[in-house]
């Protein structure tokens, strides 16, 4: 069976006195949790993150990359400097990227390239928005998204992502799909993955998952965590979720 992995993404929130004791909430409240869990913070609290994680069970990351190894790339950070900080995952592709950012699918796959070039895990998150899944078109978009990734890697590169299916209109809305409606999508995905021989890769499920959804949403067969944002900003609400992942 694939072990869970619940991971928080912050976005732009905290602060170092609020992270601190979100972090020392999240470290008290863990205790035997068999799910695995990190935390993708701002690049500025990255030192932080790893001050107070390192050699503790919580993971840390960071929420982007820049596709380049180094120079005249103002205000982008490298892998390197990621993994300088320790960072075992990066968010890439994530929805606010795509649509804020313009980041296509092929520079998704660029920056899944640096990340695991330089040895950490990319989170390649996909998920189609409101106007294309009742256009029908859920199915399209999502294999667009996944395929332009599987295609940049080999077998063994492929075999170290992790997956997080965010439909747009669900995150941060307060809407979620419904265990049934993600299953169909999670399987699709495993399907995909599968016929490139990475059946095993974590697909994690994101979009306003809370404490109260979480654990019918972790039962689904081919939903192996969850991706979190506005949850992850409250230790009890976090640690919730981490637990109803057993
Ligand atoms: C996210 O930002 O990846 C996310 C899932 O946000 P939320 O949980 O707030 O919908």
């Amino acid at each position: 069976m694939r072990r869970k992995l619940v991971v928080g993404n912050w976005k732009m929130n905290g602060n170092r006195a609020a992270n601190a004791t979100l972090l020392a909430g999240i470290a008290e409240g863990l205790g035997d949790a068999a799910a695995a869990c990190a935390v993708c913070a701002p690049f500025p609290y990255l030192a932080q993150c790893e001050a107070m994680l390192a050699g503790s069970p919580i993971g840390w990351g960071a929420q982007d990359v820049s596709s380049q190894p180094g120079g005249a790339f103002t205000g982008e950070v490298s892998a390197a400097m990621l993994t300088d900080f320790k960072c075992q995952y990066v968010i890439v592709g994530h929805s606010e990227r795509r649509a804020c950012h313009g980041e296509s699918s092929e520079l998704v796959a660029r920056k899944t390239v640096a990340v695991l070039a330089a040895g950490m895990t990319p989170i390649v998150c996909i998920g189609e928005t409101l106007e294309q899944r009742d256009a029908g078109q859920t199915a399209a978009v999502v294999a667009e998204q996944l395929g332009a990734v599987l295609a940049a890697l080999d077998d063994a590169a492929l075999a170290q992502i992790v997956v997080a299916y965010e439909p747009v209109w669900a995150i941060g809305t307060g809407k979620t799909a419904t265990p049934a409606m993600a299953q169909e999508v999670h399987a699709q995905v495993r399907a995909q993955l599968a016929a490139r021989n990475a059946a095993g890769v974590q697909v994690l499920y994101g979009g306003s998952m809370k404490p109260d959804n979480a654990k019918e949403l972790m039962a689904q067969p081919d939903i192996d965590g969850g991706l979190i944002g506005g949850a992850a900003l409250k230790a009890g609400d976090f640690l919730a979720i981490i637990h109803a992942a057993n």
